[in-house]
């Protein structure tokens, strides 16, 4: 019974430390031996507290009075977090369980993700950045995959989850993330896809192609030029046309992807999901040229987790895809078909909100496959400042059609700004609608950067800390409106939650 005591967590003794008003998470609570843990809020910061003794009470870093340590959520709790209680550190998908890359830009998303996820096998990639992503929010890898192990602390979520270095494209930025323990890197290597290529006529391509090294070009040619490929049910010929280009095309970038590849994925002491993503180019990758790709990945050792092509139609941020149905089924008929051939899963890149797709995924690819979503974790976000904070909104949504330009110049939209409905002719009660309204996702969705960290002239951000706040009081809120949507997209997709 005095052991029992020692142990428990006691939130009257924590609001007294705190100062303020607690709020104990009680999925979290975790008895290790001689040791309870558990994660507290206290008005914008979680806490982790640990009552009672022994190694791991030890090796937390806080503030003790008798038996009770109050310990920042930082980096280094989580270190030790993660090796007491291996559930909560990121993991590769070794069993190759269909995928969902859940970017959460705010480092607030999880615990409404882990809730869209119940009762479905889905693996999740709760911690999921570009360098992009991270440049834009002043963030880190750290910091991305620390808020992603202490919301699975705090949901009791013990189902595995993944980290992913998105659109990695620099060395340096595959060590970082790597250090910061991901659990999968995906490797972007259009800076060394040649995309001019695309356009080139016919002779324009011979005459680019006479400039390339003859030996390269040889053995290119010897392997596949004129070759016939059965791919289940289809045959492929790589004709000497579509084989100069596709080796004008990647033959840089497939040089890139193995060089990678052999220094930090294939002798690495841990698991890791390999994902090359071939997506940013401004044509679709044909079927052709994907099975070009796959057999030189083959040939050159490289096992790949995922591959992003670059299917047919729009994948614009934030909004539903734009093309013909019945060709994107067709297209991602002839993507699936080679990589099961080849052993890897397709991977969707601008997955969130593309729902008229969602059901051909399901039925074409049956079950196996990445998709990532990321924006539209945020617009929810946006969705709750419109429901609970009708000046807050009003405010962002200004400076956001005050920054459209210049956000602009990162993404390929179709946005209307001046379709989008006046400010001063909308209600606060239907503030709400803009998220309905593609044109007002867009805005909202490319500005995040400079709505999170845009200053005034002293320097103060101009609406970080506020949002910030109504997020961390209307938690349980944004983990209903991401419930949710993120259900959603898992049930149309085929997944019962
Ligand atoms: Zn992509």
């Amino acid at each position: 019974m005095e052991l029992y005591e020692e142990k428990r967590i006691k939130p009257e003794q924590l609001k007294k430390r705190l100062g303020k008003p607690i709020t104990l998470y009680e999925r979290s609570e975790t008895s290790l031996g001689e040791c309870t843990l558990a994660l507290v809020r206290a008005g914008r910061e979680k806490y982790l507290v640990a009552t009672g003794s022994g190694p791991v009470f030890d090796e937390l870093e806080g503030t003790t009075e008798g038996s009770c340590k109050i310990c920042p959520t930082n980096h280094a709790n989580r270190l030790v977090l993660n090796s007491y209680l291996p559930y909560t550190k990121p993991q590769s998908n070794a069993n190759k369980r269909t995928s969902i890359g859940l970017g959460d830009r705010l480092g607030e998303a999880t615990c409404g993700h882990i809730r869209a996820l119940q009762g479905t096998s889905v693996f999740p990639i709760f911690a999921q950045q570009s360098v992009r992503e991270l440049t834009l929010t002043g963030r880190t890898f750290e910091d991305v995959i620390d808020k992603a192990a202490y919301a699975v602390f705090q949901e009791g979520y013990t189902g595995g989850y993944g980290a992913d270095g998105d659109h990695l494209k620099k060395e340096a930025d595959i060590e970082k993330a790597l250090e910061a323990g991901v659990t999968m890197i995906t490797l972007d290597s259009s800076d060394v896809i040649d995309n001019t290529v695309f356009t080139l006529g016919t002779h324009e391509v011979e005459a680019k192609y006479e400039q390339l090294d003859a030996t390269l070009c040889k053995s290119y040619e010897d392997r596949y030029r004129d070759q016939v490929f059965t791919v289940s049910d289809q045959s492929y010929t790589l004709d000497a046309e579509h084989l100069k280009r596709d080796i004008l095309i990647y033959h840089r970038a497939l040089d890139f992807i193995q060089a990678i590849y052999e220094k930090y994925i294939a002798g690495s002491a841990v698991s890791l999901d390999f994902e090359v993503s071939i997506d940013e180019t401004d044509t679709p990758t044909d079927a052709k040229s994907h099975l070009f790709i796959a057999l030189e990945l083959k040939r050159r050792k490289v096992v790949v987790s995922t591959l992003a092509p670059r299917f047919i139609g729009e994948f614009q941020k934030g909004i539903d895809y734009r093309g013909d149905l019945a060709l994107f089924e067709q297209d991602l008929l002839a993507h699936t078909a080679i990589a099961k051939q080849f052993g890897y899963r397709l991977s969707v890149h601008s997955g969130s909100d593309k729902f008229s797709i969602f059901p051909i995924l399901q039925k074409t690819i049956k079950g196996s496959f990445h998709i990532k979503t990321a924006g539209t974790n945020w617009l929810e976000a946006m969705r709750l400042v419109a429901l609970k904070d009708p000046d807050l909104y009003r405010r962002m949504h200004r400076h956001a059609l005050s920054r459209f330009a210049d956000a602009r110049a990162f993404y390929h939209v179709t946005t209307d700004i001046s379709a989008i409905e006046a400010l001063d002719a909308t209600q606060d009660a239907e503030l709400v609608h803009y998220l309905e309204d593609d044109n007002a996702r867009q805005l909202l969705h490319i500005t995040y950067g400079f709505l999170l960290e845009d200053t005034d002239a002293t320097g103060r951000k101009l609406f970080k800390d506020e949002f910030f706040s109504l997020l961390a009081i209307e938690e349980q809120l944004y983990a209903d409106l991401l419930a949710k949507h993120i259900g959603k997209h898992l049930h149309l997709l085929g997944f019962a939650s």
